[in-house]
C-alpha cells in the first residue's frame, strides 16, 4: 500500500507518521497525520484503489488542480501529494478545529452574530475560489471545517469545476441529501448553468442552518422537499433580522439570473454590519 510499519509499531507514509481516522466521506479517508521532519500535525486524504474505477485517477487529478490554484486564508491547503503503486494521498492543512457544526448550541444553531461570522469567511472563500475561476459545487456543512484557531477552511473540491474545463454534470444529484443543491441542478433540464450560482445558493442554506438551526428546505417526502427548492419557498424563523431575512431571498432565490453573487452578498447591509472597514479589507485581500 506504501504505508509501512516502522519498528515502533506506528504506521509511516514517506515522512509522516499516521494517526486516527479524522473523518471519511463518499471518495476518501481523511487521517491525523505527523510530519517527521518538522514536528507539524497535518491531515491525509487518502484515497482508496484509485485505479479500481476508471475515472477515478481523472476525479483525483482534477482535484489536486484545483487545490494547487487555491491560496487562501479560508480554504484548505495542500502542501503536497504522495502517490504509491496503489493509492494517492492528499497531504493538507490539518482542520483541526473539526466541523464548523460543532459551534452550534443544544438547539442545533448559534446566534446570528457568530453566524454572520462565519458567513463572511465562507463567502470570502468562496468569491475569491470565483476570482480564480473555480467552483466548489459542494458546500455543505460536513466540507466546513474549523483549523486549530477558530478559522473557517473551505475543504473538499472533489466535486470542484474550473471555468471553461468543459461542463460535466454533477454527481450529486444522485447521491446523498439533495437539501444544499441548487434548483437548476435538480431539475436536470439545464445541462447548461452557472457553477457559481450554485455555490451561492449552497452558502445560502449554510446561513440558514447556522441561525436557524434546521434546513430552509425540507420534508418527511423527497417529492415535496424539491417543489420547495424548485419554488424558492422558504420560511424564516421569528428570530431573524429582517436585514437577514432580506439577503435570504436573494441568495436562496430560484432563478438564478436573479440570484445574488458574491460581489452583491458581499456589499449587502447585513454582511457588513458591525465590521470595521479594516476588518472588511482583510477579508477582502
Ligand atoms: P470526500 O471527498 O470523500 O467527501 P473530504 O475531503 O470531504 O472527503 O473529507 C472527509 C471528511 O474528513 C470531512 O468531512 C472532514 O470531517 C474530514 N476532513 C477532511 N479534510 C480535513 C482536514 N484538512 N483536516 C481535518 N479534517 C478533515
Ligand atoms: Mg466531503
Amino acid at each position: 500500500t506504501g504505508a509501512v510499519a516502522s519498528a515502533a509499531g506506528t504506521v509511516l507514509l514517506g515522512r509522516y507518521e499516521l494517526g486516527g481516522l479524522l473523518g471519511r466521506g463518499a471518495s476518501a479517508k481523511v487521517y491525523l497525520a505527523r510530519d517527521l521532519r518538522t514536528g507539524r500535525s497535518v491531515a491525509i486524504k487518502s484515497f482508496p484503489n484509485p485505479r479500481a474505477a476508471s475515472d477515478r485517477p481523472v476525479a483525483i487529478e482534477r482535484e489536486a488542480g484545483i487545490l494547487r490554484r487555491l491560496r487562501h486564508r479560508h480554504v484548505v491547503r495542500l502542501h503536497e501529494i504522495l502517490a504509491t503503486r496503489t493509492k494517492v494521498h492528499f497531504v493538507l492543512d490539518l482542520a483541526a478545529g473539526g466541523e464548523l457544526l460543532s459551534l452550534v448550541d443544544a438547539s442545533g444553531r448559534m446566534t446570528e452574530d457568530l453566524a454572520r461570522h462565519y458567513f463572511r469567511q465562507l463567502v470570502c472563500a468562496v468569491r475569491y475560489c470565483h476570482a480564480r475561476g473555480v467552483c466548489h459545487r459542494d458546500i455543505k456543512p460536513e466540507n466546513l471545517l474549523l483549523d486549530g484557531a477558530g478559522a473557517l477552511k473551505v475543504a473538499d473540491f472533489g466535486l470542484g469545476a474550473v471555468a471553461g474545463a468543459g461542463g460535466d454534470l454533477l454527481r450529486h444529484t444522485t447521491c446523498g441529501t439533495p437539501a444544499y443543491v441548487a434548483p437548476e441542478i435538480l431539475s436536470r433540464k439545464g445541462y447548461e448553468y452557472d457553477p457559481a450560482k450554485v455555490d451561492i445558493w449552497s452558502c445560502g442554506v449554510v446561513l440558514f442552518v447556522l441561525a436557524a438551526g434546521y434546513l430552509p428546505f425540507n420534508d418527511a417526502s423527497l417529492v415535496n422537499m424539491y417543489r420547495k427548492i424548485y419554488a424558492g419557498r422558504f420560511r424564516c424563523p421569528a428570530w431573524f433580522s429582517p436585514a437577514l431575512r432580506d439577503l435570504l431571498r436573494r441568495v436562496l432565490h430560484p432563478d438564478p439570473s436573479a440570484r445574488a453573487d458574491a460581489d452583491s452578498i458581499v456589499a449587502h447591509p447585513w454582511f457588513r454590519h458591525g465590521a470595521s472597514d479594516e476588518e472588511m479589507g482583510r477579508l477582502m485581500h
